[in-house]
């Protein structure tokens, strides 16, 4: 069974890998398809996004990394998938999640929508939660994954040990606390 893993993953975070991860173990082949949200501005692009999901999930085999913008159960259809993969944080995602998953069934009654419950340690996390903090300057390595991570800083002009902004390098911006 092939599932399609759609988001805008603006950027991956842990909590998305483990849902990948936690996808890869259930269906034969997962396909990340990334998805333009014209609702958000987003902080990559989606090149730079899909590249960054490869990169993060370079360890398993059964995973495939797309962009395609579109409805959802289109791309499904043409890649031959029979399942929408999405993952639930809280009752939150709950009714959006619920709406959509209903919407596309009347799209697409051959595609089931699976939704797979957080990891405890993830319930918190979004990609938006990983901007805002990093954007105060704050570190996100605990986050995401360690490529992102420097990808994240770099588009902050942040340097997580050496804490100097690049506009004026005497002055230190709050550094960020690193561990956990
Ligand atoms: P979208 O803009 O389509 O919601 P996202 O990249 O925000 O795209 O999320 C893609 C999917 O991953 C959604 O189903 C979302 O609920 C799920 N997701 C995001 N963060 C987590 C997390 N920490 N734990 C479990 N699922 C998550």
């Amino acid at each position: 069974m092939i599932a399609i893993y759609p988001g805008s993953f603006d950027p991956i975070t842990l909590g998305h890998l483990d849902i990948i991860e936690r996808g890869c173990r259930l269906f034969e082949r997962v396909i990340v398809v990334v998805m333009p949200n014209p609702k958000k501005t987003p902080l990559f692009a989606v090149p730079e996004r899909v590249e960054l999901i490869r990169l993060s999930t370079s360890h398993l085999s059964n995973i495939e990394v797309d962009s395609f913008e579109g409805l959802t159960v289109n791309y499904a259809q043409m890649r031959q998938a029979q399942v929408l993969l999405r993952g639930l944080r809280a009752i939150s995602d709950f009714e959006a999640e619920l709406q959509m998953a209903h919407t596309n069934e009347t799209l697409a009654t051959q595609i089931d929508t699976v939704f797979l419950a957080t990891s405890n340690e993830y319930s918190f996390l979004s990609s938006s939660v990983v901007k805002e903090i990093a954007r105060f300057g704050g570190p996100v390595d605990h986050l995401v994954p360690q490529h992102v991570a420097r990808a994240i800083y770099r588009c902050y002009e942040i340097h997580p040990a050496a804490t100097l902004t690049k506009t004026n390098p005497t002055t230190p911006v709050k550094p960020p606390r690193l561990g956990r």
